[in-house]
């Protein structure tokens, strides 16, 4: 439907405005519904939580949560530190790679805190191959940003050669 397409592309405008690292294009990502609502200006205009995707407040995150990003190839936001080796486990068992992990310090202030300094570009985000961080490749790269880290670092969290298959 022609007006559905457009009604999407002028929703997903502002995601310039709040994530410059970021462009236009649709970067699916979900929250966990643990995080409370205030971040979620922050992040990209189409993220969603996991109870906006269909999940019950209190489904078991592994394997469900993980599952629910599979099928959306969405980037999973998080407080919990208990996703890195959740994906990880997740990878192994399914012989697939995810699409990459925001890690948030825990409590909301600092959230926001830093998140607004990634938005103004007071954080640097250094990708750890390329010279170049962009969210826009986390997600397909399968990266771990961990924002609780002091100063926030990037990780992979597969081994794929994906820089080669394209
Ligand atoms: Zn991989």
């Amino acid at each position: 439907m022609y007006g559905g397409v457009a009604g999407e592309e002028r929703r997903l405008s502002p995601l310039c405005r709040f994530m410059p690292l970021m462009s236009k294009k649709r970067q699916p990502f979900i929250i966990d519904n643990d995080l409370g609502p205030a971040i979620k200006e922050y992040l990209p205009a189409d993220s969603r939580t996991t109870v906006e995707c269909g999940m019950r407040p209190n489904t078991p995150d592994y394997p469900f949560l993980l599952d629910l990003c599979q099928r959306e190839e969405a980037m999973f936001v998080t407080a919990d530190t208990e996703f890195p080796a959740h994906v990880k486990r997740y990878q192994r068992e399914h012989n697939d790679c995810c699409w990459g992990l925001l890690l948030l310090p825990s409590e909301e202030l600092k959230q926001i805190d830093v998140l607004k300094r990634l938005r103004d570009g007071k954080i640097k985000l250094k990708h750890p191959k390329d010279d170049d961080f962009k969210f826009d490749y986390a997600r397909h790269e399968n990266l771990f940003i961990n924002l609780r880290a002091d100063p926030p670092e990037v990780r992979e969290l597969c081994a794929c050669k994906w820089d080669e298959e394209d």
